[in-house]
């Protein structure tokens, strides 16, 4: 994929000077040794650096500052392995701008029960430690993660993953570009939104160019590179006879290989992290992009249709956390159902644009009229995503908020083949059930618009939303819609009251 830069997360270990230097010696070791056995578990995907333990307000303040100043931090593990005072902690944490997990451990797993004595119970202080530390950082309201239990223990080590991953989305934001070719769809709501808050909330850009500034890239693209990349399109996809060299089609195929050398141009010349296109807007173009959009997903783009910069940024951050895991993410719209009580089933799908990341088997590549546009027939990728547990997520502007949220979901494989669907598709059943899914989505202003995945858990965006300060909600097995509602009212005035005047 299109990598974040490379990023390393610090573990910050306090004390104090209550028991002397050799205490404060043997604490740093221990630290190390954490450090060192959690890089070699590997469990995680970034590197943990272990950092020299801190004792005063003026080191943990120097601390926060030097990570705010390091681009390559993504983040800070913290763990109170003595008794850290923590009003020694307000300077520096009132200042910390980067994501931050509580690690609730100790070094040693067992009590060494028949040798135990003061200078053990001195030495090893976290059950108190990490409460006075928590208490410090409830009562600042500083956004955080609590993972809790021996750093052996792999159910730890998952938890510290999966924010890792998390962070590393976040990191990816800061200062990242998004490109709109082209404006909303006309009359659209839910893919408006205030781009100026998500900047100052989310750290990414979004800026649109029309898009006749793209089509001349596309334009200028060689034509030797043209057909090197139809040659690729036959060798790794099955496609089909028209659209082969020599056939009578084949200028469509070699039309969608110059829009996607073309947007590619585009995007890396520009430094983008992902881009959304329009229908209605495509003033010279011969087709609305489809393979190329497809296979730049694929490469780690995000991308969101009919100007949808949010989930161009969702699909982005979810590209980001599933680097590295098995199962596909892809831009995703709920299109149509199967309502027989004995299914109950979504057809997800887009006109063109689903990323064969999530493809089961070898894509084929076929040329259809779209209907809408009135433009050329475009080429796409048609392919099954496989069954297995996934996701959806939307990301939606409230006015005073941001809102994730995030559907469980089990991919099924199309109960009957599907010869005349000319576009990629995914087949779900929701959880907890269809109904309580659908109206739970409903009443929570869901977007049409998701990232889907196999890889991305609902834990990976749950670290996001509380990185980002946003509000999250989740449907899943244990969705009741008495109590969705009721959280959904709970969120109205939390986050009202939180905002004041203008965002939390
Ligand atoms: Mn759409």
């Amino acid at each position: 994929m299109k990598n974040p830069p490379a990023s390393e997360v610090w573990y910050v270990t306090g004390s104090q000077h209550l028991y002397g230097e050799g205490p404060l010696r043997q604490v740093a070791a221990n630290a190390q040794t954490v450090v060192d056995q959690l890089n070699a578990s590997g469990r995680l995907p970034l590197p943990l650096v272990c950092k020299p333990i801190v004792t005063r307000p003026e080191e943990i303040r120097a601390l926060c500052l030097e990570a705010n100043a390091t681009p390559n931090c993504t983040g800070l593990v913290l763990w109170m392995h003595t008794f850290s005072p923590s009003k020694m902690w307000i300077g520096g944490l009132s200042l910390l701008r980067k994501p931050v997990l509580h690690l609730h451990t100790q070094l040693n797993r067992d009590l060494p029960w028949s040798e135990i004595d003061m200078d053990f119970m001195n030495l090893n202080q976290a059950a108190h430690g990490d409460r006075e530390h928590g208490f410090i950082h409830a009562r600042l309201r500083l956004r955080r993660k609590v993972a809790v239990g021996h750093w052996s223990d792999l159910e730890t080590q998952d938890r510290i993953a999966a924010w890792m991953r998390a962070g590393r989305a976040w990191a990816d934001w800061q200062g990242g570009k998004f490109v709109r070719f082209g404006d909303n769809m006309r009359g659209v709501a839910v893919t408006e939104g205030d781009k100026v808050t998500a900047e100052a909330m989310f750290g990414f850009s979004v800026n649109t160019h029309g898009i006749g500034d793209l089509a001349l890239v596309i334009d200028e693209v060689g034509d030797d590179a043209v057909a090197r990349l139809c040659a690729e399109y036959e060798e790794r996809y099955q496609v089909v006879d028209a659209l082969r060299q020599g056939s009578e089609r084949h200028e469509s195929l070699r039309y969608a290989a110059r829009q996607e050398l073309g947007m590619r141009a585009f995007l890396e010349d520009g430094n983008y992290l992902g881009f959304t296109d329009n229908f209605q807007d495509l003033h010279g173009l011969k087709q609305l992009p489809g393979i190329a959009t497809q296979r730049l997903m694929a490469d780690g783009y995000g991308f969101g249709g009919e100007g949808d910069w949010k989930t161009s940024a969702l699909v982005r951050a979810m590209k980001v956390i599933a680097d590295g895991l098995p199962g596909g993410t892809s831009f995703m719209e709920d299109y149509t159902y199967d309502l027989n009580p004995e299914g109950h089933l979504v057809l997800g799908s887009h006109m063109l644009e689903v990323c064969p990341s999530i493809a089961a088997a070898k894509p084929s590549v076929e040329v259809h009229p779209l209907g809408i546009g009135g433009k050329e027939d475009p080429v796409r990728l048609v392919f099954d995503a496989p069954a297995g547990p996934a996701l959806n997520a939307a990301m939606m502007d409230l006015g005073n908020r941001f809102r994730l949220l995030i559907n469980e979901i089990d991919a099924v494989l199309p109960p009957q083949p599907l010869p005349k669907l000319p576009v990629a598709r995914a087949v779900w059943r929701c959880r907890p059930d269809f109904k309580t899914a659908c109206a739970a989505w409903i009443y929570a202003g869901g977007a049409h618009h998701t990232g889907f995945s196999y890889a991305v858990t609902t834990e990976h965006l749950e670290d996001l939303a509380e990185i980002a300060g946003i509000e999250v909600a989740v449907i899943d097995a244990d969705t009741r819609l008495r109590e969705f509602k009721a959280r959904l009212r709970n969120d109205e005035i939390y986050y009202h009251l939180a905002s004041g005047i203008g965002r939390p």
